[in-house]
């Protein structure tokens, strides 16, 4: 097996169409991002011009079936994200939002004309979405308290309120709004709305100095009196329970993301035990040096397999909230301690981007504590199992 962090051969539950996205995704991440990528990352900018090669990959919409997706299933939409983040963890969130919260809201809560409508130049990446959801004074209880408002004027909304966080934001073409309904005898539940780069009153701001996902573009959104008319409000999103299985989809990707977040750090510390030399030999051959390695590749080998697993209940349509989340949680945690013991191998160059590990380091902060904290999706699994809801 040639294949060094995928130990146990996971990728062989693809078939050949399969196995042949993943195979390009990987030659297109080595040959054109890997090189350029810490320069990006150092400025806090992302690198549009490669969004294009991306885009010709044909993995935008992996996940869904018709309206232009290329389809594959759960498995394959998994991996991409894993093989992305294994590069690069910001590209892999950027493909994250715009392919699993963006298009899987519409996906999951458009109408069929909706689908029809966006879908299939969001599949080509023509055009970008983002997702909002988190505000500033609510984060992990966005189920019971969005500040955001929606009002409705006859065929039209007028939004209102301030979003936080929002990946791609700066330059997406549809942003998907999650806002609270506030008509007058209305049933006062969360809605989704897609809101178009450009509409009065909509504006941006990039955040600034994050130490992680630095190539991402996050920013606030803000909404003063933004008017959409009733056909861009999702027209499937009644409550905020079509918000959450949006997240239960995505949450899954994570975890996955966070495999490969592993994978990456982990690839570049086996590179570099075998190079770097002490004592007039390689570290690799050191004892201690080993039981890192075997730890990090302990860590990645349970979360890939779990995380394959989830995708086959996914596939069967069998995957509950806690699925996710359980994964989402124990991936992470798992993801943190191996880049933790791949800088610890690296010594001294494990904290200078030049040697790569730096990056996943930094990066696993943010993916660590999106989608949902470690606490927030214990919680999830902890009243499933217990039948006992722990959140207040
Ligand atoms: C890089 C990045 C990208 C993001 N992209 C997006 C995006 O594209 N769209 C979007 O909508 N959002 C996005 N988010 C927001 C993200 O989902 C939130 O940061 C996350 O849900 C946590 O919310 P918070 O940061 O407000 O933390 P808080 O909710 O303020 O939590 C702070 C701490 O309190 C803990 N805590 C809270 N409640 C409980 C409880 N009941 N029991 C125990 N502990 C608790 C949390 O676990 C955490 O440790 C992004 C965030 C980051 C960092």
């Amino acid at each position: 097996m040639n294949d060094v962090a995928d130990f146990y051969g996971i990728e062989h539950l693809l078939d050949e169409a399969g196995r042949d996205a993943v195979r390009r995704t990987r030659e297109f991440m080595a040959a054109e991002v890997e090189p350029v990528i810490n320069r990006y990352w150092t400025r806090e900018e992302f690198p549009h011009e490669l969004a294009g090669g991306i885009a010709r990959l044909g993995i935008a919409g992996v996940a869904y079936e018709g309206y232009g997706c290329p389809g594959g299933g759960p498995l394959l939409d998994g991996m991409l994200a894993m093989e992305l983040a294994r590069s690069d963890p910001s590209m892999s969130t950027f493909l994250g939002v715009h392919s699993g919260l963006a298009m899987g809201s519409v996906y999951l809560c458009g109408s069929e004309e909706q689908k029809q409508r966006w879908l299939p130049e969001m599949a080509r990446m023509e055009k970008i979405g983002a997702f909002g959801l988190t505000e500033p004074d609510v984060g992990s209880g966005v189920a019971g308290g969005l500040g955001s408002t929606a009002r409705r004027e006859g065929d039209w909304w007028v939004l209102d309120g301030q979003k936080k966080w929002i990946g791609n934001a700066t330059f997406a073409d549809y942003i998907i709004i999650w806002a609270r309904d506030v008509t007058a005898g209305s049933d006062g539940q969360v809605k989704g709305f897609v809101v178009e780069k450009g509409t009065p009153g909509l504006s941006t701001t990039k955040i600034g100095d994050k130490i992680a996902l630095r190539v991402v573009q996050n920013a606030y959104v803000t909404l003063d009196g933004v008017r959409v008319p009733e056909s861009s409000r999702l027209q499937r999103a009644d409550s905020f329970r079509q918000t959450a299985a949006v997240l239960r989809l995505t949450r899954a990707g994570v975890a996955w993301q966070a495999v490969g977040c592993a994978m990456g750090a982990y690839e570049h510390a086996l590179a570099y035990a075998k190079e770097r030399e002490q004592f007039g030999r390689p570290i690799a051959g050191f004892q201690l040096v080993q039981d890192l390695l075997v730890r990090m590749l302990g860590n990645i080998t349970a979360s890939a397999t779990m995380c394959a697993r989830l995708a086959q209940l996914q596939a069967a349509g069998e995957a509950r909230d806690e699925h996710s989340a359980l994964a989402k949680a124990f991936c992470t945690v798992r993801m943190r301690e191996t880049v933790g013991y791949a800088r610890e191998l690296l010594g001294g160059n494990g904290i200078l981007l030049e040697h790569q590990v730096g990056r996943f380091v930094a990066d696993a902060e943010a993916i660590y504590s999106y989608e949902g904290t470690r606490e927030i999706n214990t919680l999830v699994v902890g009243r499933a199992i217990t039948g006992l809801s722990a959140f207040v």
